[in-house]
């Protein structure tokens, strides 16, 4: 048995398509059901509302449809099929513009006229695919299902009336014979012989129907998703298909709102243990979800105690209350028998053990009857005031989450519940059946997607799912997502760490991406498809309340984003970034980002990639007391101070490293020690003092009057200052010494950066070319001081560090909730 959904039968190529799959199935004899071409059961519906209100647009409608219909067949069928099939399709619309005109005259419409109307769709498409299958030579057949298949109106919905709909079918199969046999979906005929339908996305349950009366070997529903998944795809971008269901799981799943599959499907089936599978016409190469008996999974394993999650919109929750109910037996039954005669269908009910109240929710549409019902059910106990409020709260919403094996399992419940909290949704009512198959929640209707992404990501996203974004995509930023782009996948299978970089922004251009930017080809990716960057519009991207982290890596040295950094902690995102401006800040600004809760991870805002902050942190941590951190902590001034020998002068060495790119730009900002003066801010702010980038007495070696002016006009002035430091450099070596550009900062806050003079022996002494190294004196490290030193500076080391600190990060957030 296979059944062909709306969303696989939108146009004549797909209706090509589903014969094709049709074809390629290989039982020997196939029975296929089809819904209405999409859109169509809707658009009839539309007419008769359209009719019934008056709105003469509905015969623009009614032609607009015939158009399609029409099309369709011209499109699919050789003229003559096409005419004989256009010819009963123009009775059909004779007839309906017939009855529309009645409805139009009469100013209503009987549920009658719209189980009819509503029906024609389905009547059509069958027509059209068997004319289709037909002219491809296949032996082909089709049921108008009103033939065959009876229902009786019920409290659940129709009841098939399994007795009359075999001997009928039987009836009517027994003088064909055929390989295909397409029958309508949805339709069906009423006991008094009235055609009806088996409510909205009935033609699955018209497909496992057939299936029970054919004994079918299996049901494939064919849809436009590859299987059931663990939450609408739509709502959840992060769902995954499901291998296996058990019937009753789907049941539930489809039941609370998973749409995929119609919630009475499962029930015709089960008694012969057909199994359904659903499957995607798109890609029909897949096996998509089996639904059976849950014993056989079809990859053996232990399932997953947790399925799947579904809302159910347009909820409402009446709370009834009243001392007098307390011990009263009977009340509940009294309750759902109001209900019940009111032909309301109740969703949910919860009863706290105090019996002082019982809570319950509705489709929102019957709220008023409800009311009603349980006012005139109750008149004499409200008016005795055994009983006193009847609340009702529109616009909920229901989730649940199913799964069989959330039986005997600790800590679902746990989970569902953190992750709403943490989402800060707010629940308004709680059942769990005794099945334990499913907990149902009722929260506000604005928060239902927020919840189930978050309900969703607490079971299925691996706590150290980051959500990350990267600022500043220059020689750092690139690095970085070079390195990444090396080891994401390897993280995620063997750690489980889920890096995800969902997006990278410039100064004037992003890329944004839902799941994840393929990382090996993001350079080309943000020159294809980068639009106009927008830091806010970005940021709002990265934080998601289906990701349980998100992560801002600022990899620029602007003081604008730094100023941003408390916001965006505040507002819960983490940060982490070589750029020295926040921490540099002032000391507010500074205690605003550590209060803010969040992680701020700035390893390599000192000595790049070197373990110098984490070091310094450690000591802390441990007990240790720091009297003394003194260090080289520029490779600039290290590579110009370890050359400077006195056989060149300084101001051609200068001119060297800045042709090898050691400088900045303008040499000027390494020379004036101020990159120095941020370095020791920030190592003295993690000692715990209290400082500002002003407190630190700094010697520049900018000369005295070049402090202005261009870079060009700095370097042509330089060599008039040389003979000052070759005097210097001559005197610590009558001394026995070198010179040194170094910071430092004591542990009753002296801080200081300038030249100073170190013995030969010493560590300063001894580095190369750019190396960094401090030296902390501690009281455990007191004699003999704890050096960090190596290459402090450079793209790939920095972007290693941080690299490093977003693993730490990882490494934090991911303790078990
Ligand atoms: P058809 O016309 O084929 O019957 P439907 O629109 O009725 O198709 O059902 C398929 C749609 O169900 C999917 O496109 C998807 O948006 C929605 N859906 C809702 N919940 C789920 C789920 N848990 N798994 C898969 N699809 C779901
Ligand atoms: N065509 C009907 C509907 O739209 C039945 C179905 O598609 O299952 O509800
Ligand atoms: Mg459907």
């Amino acid at each position: 048995m296979h059944k062909f959904g709306g969303t696989s039968l939108g146009n004549a190529e797909r209706y090509r398509l589903v014969a094709e799959v049709i074809k390629q199935q290989p039982a020997p004899k196939k029975a296929v059901v089809v819904s209405a071409m999409g859109g169509v059961t809707n658009r009839l519906i539309e007419l008769v509302d359209g009719a019934q209100s008056r709105d003469s647009a509905y015969r623009r409608g009614l032609d607009a449809l015939k158009e399609d219909e029409f099309a369709l067949i011209d499109a699919l069928l050789a003229p003559e099929r096409a005419r004989a099939l256009e010819s009963r399709l123009k009775d059909d619309f004779r007839d309906i513009e017939d009855v529309l005109r009645a409805v139009w005259l009469l100013g209503t419409a009987s549920e009658t006229v719209v189980e009819l109307i509503s029906g024609y769709g389905e009547l059509w498409s069958a027509q059209v695919l068997h004319g289709l299958l037909a002219a491809q030579g296949q032996a082909v057949d089709w049921l108008d299902a009103r033939q065959a298949l009876r229902v009786a109106p019920g409290e659940m919905g129709p009841q098939i009336d399994w007795e009359y709909s075999a001997d009928a079918f039987a009836h009517w199969m027994s003088s064909r014979e055929v390989d295909i046999l397409v029958i309508t979906g949805f339709i069906a005929t009423n006991t008094e012989g009235i055609p009806t339908t088996l409510g909205r996305n009935g033609s699955d349950f018209s497909a496992s129907i057939f299936a029970s009366l054919l004994d079918a070997k299996s049901v494939h529903i064919w849809t436009d998703v590859d299987g059931v998944m663990s939450a609408n795809p739509r709502q959840v971008p992060d769902a995954h298909v499901l291998d296996a269901l058990s019937y009753k799981e789907a049941m539930e799943l489809a039941y609370f709102g998973a749409g995929v599959i119609h919630p009475r499907t499962m029930a015709p089936v089960v008694k012969k243990s057909i199994p359904i599978f659903i499957r995607n016409t798109f890609k029909p190469e897949l096996a998509g979800t089996r639904i059976h008996l849950v014993e056989d999974a079809p990859h053996g394993g232990p399932a997953p105690s947790v399925k799947g999650f579904a809302t159910v919109d347009e909820v409402a929750l009446v709370n009834v209350e009243g001392t007098g109910m307390i011990g009263v037996p009977g009340i509940a039954h009294r309750l759902f028998g109001a209900l019940r005669d009111a032909g309301v269908s109740v969703t949910m009910i919860s009863q706290a053990s105090s019996e002082h109240s019982i809570c319950f929710a509705v489709p929102q549409a019957q709220a008023e009857i409800v009311k009603e019902a349980v006012h005139q059910g109750f008149f004499a106990a409200f008016h005795q005031g055994q009983l006193q409020t009847i609340e009702v709260s529109e616009d909920c919403s229901i989730l649940a989450v199913v799964g069989d094996k959330m039986a005997g399992i600790a800590g679902v419940a746990a989970t569902f519940f953190g992750a709403l909290g943490k989402a800060g949704v707010n629940i308004r009512a709680i059942a769990q059946g005794s099945s334990e198959r499913n907990i149902s929640v009722v929260v506000d209707q604005k928060d239902a997607t927020r919840a189930l992404r978050a309900a969703h990501s607490g079971f299925y996203l691996s706590n150290q799912t980051l959500s990350v974004g990267i600022i500043g995509p220059g020689n750092v930023g690139a690095t970085l997502l070079n390195q990444l782009a090396e080891q994401v996948e390897r993280l995620r299978e063997r750690e489980h760490i889920d890096i995800r970089v969902r997006g990278i922004t410039g100064n004037q251009q992003m890329i944004l991406d839902e799941g994840r930017i393929s990382l090996a080809n993001w350079a080309e990716e943000f020159e294809r498809n980068a639009t106009d960057a927008d830091l806010d519009a970005f940021v709002n991207h990265i934080q998601t309340d289906y990701h349980p982290h998100a992560v801002l890596i600022d990899c620029t040295a602007s003081d604008a984003i730094a100023a941003k950094y408390a916001e965006w902690m505040e507002r819960g995102i983490h940060v982490i970034t070589p750029n020295k401006k926040a921490n540099t800040a002032s000391m507010d600004y500074y205690r605003r980002l550590k209060a803010s809760g969040r992680y701020h991870l700035y390893e390599t805002t000192v000595g790049a990639g070197l373990p110098i902050v984490q070091t310094l942190r450690d000591l802390i941590q441990t007990g240790d007391e720091i009297q003394q951190i003194e260090g080289i902590f520029s490779g600039t001034l290290s590579y110009l101070f370890n050359s400077f020998d006195g056989e060149r002068a300084f101001s051609q060495i200068l001119r060297e490293a800045k042709q090898l790119g050691y400088t900045e730009p303008d040499p000027r900002d390494d020379l004036s020690g101020s990159d120095v003066a941020r370095k020791i801010v920030i190592l003295a702010r993690e000692m715990g003092l209290c400082i500002e980038l002003a407190d630190v007495q700094v010697e520049s070696l900018v000369p005295g009057g070049l402090e202005h002016g261009s870079a060009a006009d700095f370097m042509a002035a330089v060599p008039a200052h040389d003979a000052a430091l070759a005097e210097r450099l001559q005197k610590a070596r009558q001394a026995g010494k070198v010179l040194r550009f170094v910071g430092s900062v004591t542990r009753d806050g002296q801080a200081t950066v300038g030249l100073r003079e170190y013995d030969l022996e010493h560590p300063f002494a001894r580095i190369q070319l750019t190396d960094n190294i401090v030296e902390f004196r501690t009281r455990r490290y007191s004699e003999n001081p704890l050096i960090v030193q190596g290459p402090g500076a450079g793209p790939d080391v920095t972007a290693g560090g941080i690299f490093a600190d977003l693993l730490r990060l990882a490494a934090y957030v991911g303790a078990p909730l």
